[in-house]
């Protein structure tokens, strides 16, 4: 039996719907059956009642506290995601420091910084970065956003939309 049972409702089958990223629009028809994947729950993945409630009691004691827990800031800041609180958490750090840079790797954020480059606009040309992180700073240095010439954008440029 799944989760969900001690409220009285008999929960025989779950099942989850999801984004497949794996989904590559060709730029003609959206295949909805193969954008949103369903996948059964079985009672061996779900998560005990007991379990919901230990982790909602800790959020709770958390949240309650008068004061943050002392997490330093870190490599958790900007990856997976710049986060939102950056600026109060990481103050003197301007916009463009490669700390900011999402994703990459410690190793090469210490590589930077030990050279002496900690602007993203003063990342060397050659410096080994993977596709999407020179794009990704190619497009800080030139102030343009970087837009996929794949078969989404053609589809999108050749869209109208109406106004109200
Ligand atoms: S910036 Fe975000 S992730 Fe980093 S310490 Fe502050 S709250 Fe935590």
């Amino acid at each position: 039996m799944l989760a969900g049972a001690g409220a009285g409702v008999a929960i025989k089958l779950a099942r989850l719907m999801h984004l497949n990223n794996d989904y590559v629009f060709d730029g003609k028809e959206y295949d909805v059956s193969n954008l949103i994947v369903t996948t059964y729950v079985k009672a061996k993945d779900s998560v005990r009642e007991g379990e919901i409630s230990d982790r909602l009691k800790e959020q709770f004691r958390i949240l309650n506290r008068n004061k943050p827990p002392d997490i330093k800031a870190g490599r958790h800041c900007t990856d997976p995601v710049l986060c939102e609180f950056y600026d109060l958490c990481n103050p003197g750090t301007p916009a463009g420091h490669v700390s900011r840079r999402p994703r990459i790797g410690s190793k090469r954020l210490e590589r930077l910084i030990s050279a002496g480059i900690t602007s993203i606009k003063r990342i060397p040309a050659d410096f080994p970065l993977t596709k999407r992180q020179r794009r990704a700073t190619d497009s800080v240095k030139s102030g343009k956003p970087f837009i996929s010439p794949g078969p989404e954008h053609a589809w999108l440029a050749g869209k109208r939309y109406r106004s109200c």
